[in-house]
């Protein structure tokens, strides 16, 4: 699934392509937008941003309209030169010059006013977005004391509401780095445990929406079995499910208290 950094790794290429400038076509294929006429309603208008908060990305163009994008478990965003057969999974296109933005599968994606981006639930309720340039922290930590004490840490981290971005690959390989065992209930976390975590994946986080390589900072993440890369062997990373939504967590139960 998608997490944070990758959302803003997405907005960054697509800004590339279109920030600034009217794109030269504007295609919906899927069905569901037949009788939408996103093509109609923007044409004419330039995108004046691309952004991102946490997992959420926005096209905001002239003219106080906003597409609104937000991937779950099986949507994408691609960057591709311009030309080919678009895939057939295609819902949505903008080409500029010779090369288009790509969204694929969904499945949120939608047209939406300036202003109602800004009372929308989902979006008014995000926390703070933890690859933002300045992070503010004391919300994050005023959100997590609102939330249940009872809940792991890990699974806390996941509520967006807390804080924007982080998704499961990151929850697990933020406790480890902060040697916090992630099924510590969050009220027997102190603030400073907690600010760690989050200390710890900003610049893992930040350098991978640059890259969009996340991947080359994963060190327990899928390594149920294996020997504990700070502690093992003996310590084995182990692996279950968290929350209500049993999202698979990784620690090592020897060095992560
Ligand atoms: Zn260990």
């Amino acid at each position: 699934m998608p997490e944070g950094d990758t959302i803003h790794y997405a907005a960054r290429r697509i800004r590339d392509v279109l920030e600034g400038h009217v794109p030269d076509l504007i295609a919906t294929p899927h069905p569901r937008f037949g009788r939408d006429r996103w093509p109609e309603r923007l044409a004419g208008r330039a995108v004046r941003s691309v952004d991102a908060h946490g997992k959420h990305l926005f096209l905001r163009f002239e003219g106080d309209l906003v597409i609104h994008s937000h991937l779950r478990m099986t949507g994408s965003w691609r960057v591709l030169e311009a030309g080919g057969p678009p895939p057939s999974t295609t819902w949505l296109l903008l080409r500029r010059g010779d090369r288009e933005a790509v969204q694929l599968r969904g499945p949120v994606l939608e047209l939406m006013t300036e202003s109602r981006t800004r009372f929308d639930q989902r979006l008014a309720g995000l926390g703070p977005d933890i690859l933002a340039p300045e992070i503010d922290e004391s919300r994050f930590l005023r959100r997590l004391r609102e939330d249940d004490p009872t809940r792991g840490i890990g699974d806390a981290l996941l509520d967006q509401r807390t804080i924007a971005g982080i998704g499961n690959m990151w929850k697990s390989e933020g406790c480890f780095a902060a040697a916090i065992d992630p099924w510590r209930p969050a009220g027997r976390v102190s603030d400073a445990e907690a600010l760690a975590i989050v200390r710890e994946l900003r610049p893992r986080m930040q350098a991978s929406a640059l890259d969009g390589r996340p991947d080359r900072w994963r060190r327990i993440y899928n390594a149920a079995g294996r020997p504990c890369p700070r502690c093992g062997p003996p310590a084995l990373i182990r692996a279950r499910g968290q929350g209500d939504d049993n999202r698979p967590t990784f620690w090592c139960p020897s060095c992560q208290h």
